[in-house]
Order: structure tokens, then C-alpha cells, then sequence
């Protein structure tokens, strides 16, 4: 029966030789599956989830295939593109056969570089939010951004978000707690 039995039914191959049908439904999963493990799916955090548009796909979409052409609108790294690089911002870019800075300007490497150096990373882009306010959506506020680039973006919001994170917990245990247990864990301090 498709869609059922095991996994490891798949393996199996009738006596006669031929495919079994979880076999090939096994194969036809298979098939549908690959491209899957090529799509990154950038996660939104669950409590931000309804803050955005329900066209957030197509949205994200537009601004970085149609505004910003499958690349990085900061260092203009290419989209699902294995680039080499030096680690510090510093990029080959392939196609215009030529380095690039961290802000995507022409370079040339003066002095040269040790070939130890060199890393590859595969870019992947992801929309971000300029203020980090996922309930703005405007077009001004959002930026194809590769992760690198993201993530310097967002590195002084992910130190308040760890902060955050820090004072909910905080702040659901004052809520909840009994207040006895509360003065005496004070008490014990
Ligand atoms: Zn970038």
C-alpha cells in the first residue's frame, strides 16, 4: 500500500526482481525530497510569527530576486553561491572576476594573502528588517541581506534578545511563583 510501512521497506525487492510499491513510492519521495535539503528555510521566531504579512514569502521574495537581483544589497555576495573569501569581509567574486569589500566595492589585495587563508562559505539571503521591527514591512525597511551581513545587522538586537529572553523568564517566575517561595529564596541570598 503506498504511503505506508517502514522506511527500511524500501530496501526490500520482491522474489521476482521487480520493485516493490513502497519501493518505488520510496523512490518518488526520494525524488521530491532532494530539492528539499537545498531550501533553507530561515526561521521566524513563533512569538513574532503573526507580526508578519501573510505575504511575507512573496514580499521577502521581490526584494531579494527582483530589487535586489540574488545578491547581498550590503557586500553583494550572490545568493545559493559557494564564495570564497579572506574572513574578514573580504570576497572573490567569480562572475566580475574580482575581490570585493565587505560593502561589495571593487578591491584589489594589496601585498597578496596567504592561500591558508581563503574560506568558502554558501551564501544564503534572507530579508531583514532594518529597525528590527517585523511589524514593518515597508519596502525601505527591508533589506536582502546575506548572513554574514545579517548577522552583523543584527548583532546588537541579538544581545537585547538574550537579554530579553533573560528578563521574561525572570519576570514569569515573579508572576507565578508563590509568594512565600519567593521571600524565601530572597531570604536566602
Ligand atoms: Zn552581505
Amino acid at each position: 500500500m503506498i504511503g505506508q510501512g517502514p522506511v527500511g521497506s524500501v530496501q526490500r525487492f520482491k522474489r521476482n526482481g521487480t520493485k516493490t510499491e513502497q519501493q518505488r513510492n520510496g523512490k518518488i519521495l526520494l525524488s521530491l525530497g532532494l530539492p528539499m535539503t537545498h531550501r533553507i528555510v530561515m526561521p521566524i521566531r513563533a512569538e513574532n510569527r503573526w507580526l508578519y504579512p501573510i505575504d511575507w514569502q512573496q514580499l521577502s521574495g521581490s526584494i531579494r530576486f527582483e530589487r535586489a537581483g540574488r545578491r547581498c544589497e550590503q557586500c553583494r555576495r550572490p545568493h545559493l553561491r559557494r564564495v570564497a573569501h579572506l574572513g574578514d569581509g573580504r570576497w572573490w567574486d567569480a562572475e566580475a572576476t574580482c575581490w570585493r569589500s565587505s560593502q561589495g566595492k571593487r578591491i584589489t589585495i594589496k601585498g597578496g594573502f596567504a592561500l591558508a587563508s581563503i574560506r568558502v562559505t554558501y551564501v544564503v539571503l534572507a530579508c531583514a528588517h532594518l529597525d528590527h521591527d517585523p511589524g514593518n514591512s515597508s519596502r525601505t525597511n527591508l533589506k536582502a541581506l546575506c548572513q554574514r551581513c545579517h548577522m552583523i545587522h543584527d548583532a546588537a538586537e541579538h544581545r537585547w534578545q538574550r537579554w530579553w529572553n533573560v528578563f521574561r523568564v525572570r519576570a514569569l517566575r515573579d508572576l507565578y511563583e508563590d509568594p512565600r517561595v519567593t521571600r524565601e529564596r530572597i531570604a536566602d541570598r
